[in-house]
């Protein structure tokens, strides 16, 4: 059997080897390093796909989401609301602006930003909502854009990790994660559901205005050169990973139905095990699967994850600790016990190896593992 791993980058780059590294040659060929064809040709390719009027290509998904609040002119003191519960690169930039993030909690089956908390959480120094599609499946949308309206906020989609998700309004229609709210943030670190060889991220948005503002702000904040129109920041993808993304993103729809695949072995595997609850599937979202994160219940998670060591089974723990109750962001708004559901997923989730070239005989060993520690 292959050796299990949380993600396979190898297995997937040498299935396409050929077409990449001749991607790649031609970028070395042309010595257009910055800013050469390929950027171009990637951006509208990702703008076709997404159905999205503009793509903006930067260094990572941070900087995505760093220019993403510098575009809509916040100041200091402002407050972005955004789950407790996600990466740290969410909240990390709201502080970095000077904005005040303000956390809160998500719900229990789908991870995602509480309808409910930000109703709460809205006071008139209110300005923008952050919410995260987290592990790949999309927050509640259509409730988080209507609160938008009705308080004049902005909203600022983290689509990190729901690259090829989509979301379902209660009209049927489809609309891609990250191309909804004023500003969609992703990014193409190797392992996200589309993923360069290096740092690579983008944001997206259907506003003339803050694409300009976007694009203005992530080149130095000019668009004469050498005229400087607002402080801006240097975040640009380089012509190599453009190159490799445009070669990947034709098959970025066969990799999310790879991972749907794995999920539903998982799923059929472990249905009738009482001490694991399976990913909750919305019925508003479609799951492009960037994790496969279940519950334990009555279950020594630490236990759990040195068994499944023991047999070569890696396994890991996203996220161990919420925002709230991380050293750098501590604060007397907040202490242990604020965030119930956030705290209790903190130390009751795994997640188990999802990518796009998992096998049957390691989906089986997986589970049959899993399912032997837990009986
Ligand atoms: C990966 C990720 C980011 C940051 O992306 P980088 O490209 O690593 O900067 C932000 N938010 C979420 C939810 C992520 O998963």
């Amino acid at each position: 059997m292959k050796k299990i791993q949380m993600v396979d980058l190898k297995s997937q780059y040498d299935k396409i080897k050929p077409e990449i590294n001749e991607a790649i040659q031609r970028v070395l060929d042309s010595t257009a390093f910055i800013r050469g064809e390929a950027v171009s040709h990637f951006q509208q390719n990702l703008e076709k796909y997404l159905d999205v009027k503009h793509v903006i290509l930067v260094g990572n998904g941070t900087d995505a989401l760093q220019i993403a609040l510098m575009a809509l002119g916040l100041k200091p003191g402002d407050e972005v609301i955004t789950p407790t519960f996600t990466f740290i690169a969410t909240a990390e930039v709201v502080a970095l602006l000077g904005l005040t993030p303000i956390l809160v909690d998500v719900n229990l089956d789908t991870f995602n930003i509480s309808i409910e908390s930000i109703k709460k959480a809205i006071t008139p120094r209110t300005k923008a909502i952050v919410p995260v599609h987290l592990f790949g499946q999309c927050a509640q949308m259509e409730e988080i854009l209507n609160i938008a309206h009705q308080h004049n906020l902005f909203v600022i989609e983290d689509a990190c990790q729901s690259m090829g998700a989509q979301y379902i309004f209660s009209d049927s229609t489809k609309t891609h994660s990250g191309t909804m709210g004023d500003i969609g943030c992703t990014s193409f670190f190797p392992s996200k559901n589309l993923g360069c060889f290096g740092d690579g991220g983008a944001l997206f948005t259907n506003n003339d205005f803050l694409a300009d503002n976007i694009k203005k702000i992530a080149n130095h904040g000019m668009e004469t050169r050498y005229y400087h129109e607002v402080v801006g920041v240097n975040s640009r993808l380089d012509t190599i990973q453009a190159a490799i993304l445009d070669v990947k993103l034709k098959y970025l729809d066969k990799y999310i139905l790879a991972r749907q695949k794995a999920a539903a072995f998982y799923d059929n595997a472990f249905k009738n095990n009482p001490k694991i609850i399976i990913p909750y599937k919305s019925p508003n979202s479609t799951h492009a699967f960037h994790q496969y994160t279940v519950k334990l219940q009555g279950v020594n998670r630490n236990e759990l994850q040195k068994k499944l060591a023991e047999k070569q089974i890696p396994a890991m723990i996203y996220y161990p600790v919420p925002l709230h109750l991380q050293e750098a962001y501590k604060n007397e708004r907040y202490k242990s016990g604020d965030f119930p559901i956030a705290e209790w997923l903190c130390q009751y989730v795994i997640s188990l190896p999802m990518h796009t070239e998992l096998d049957e005989e390691q989906l089986n060993f997986i589970a049959e593992t899993v399912d032997n520690i837990l009986i």
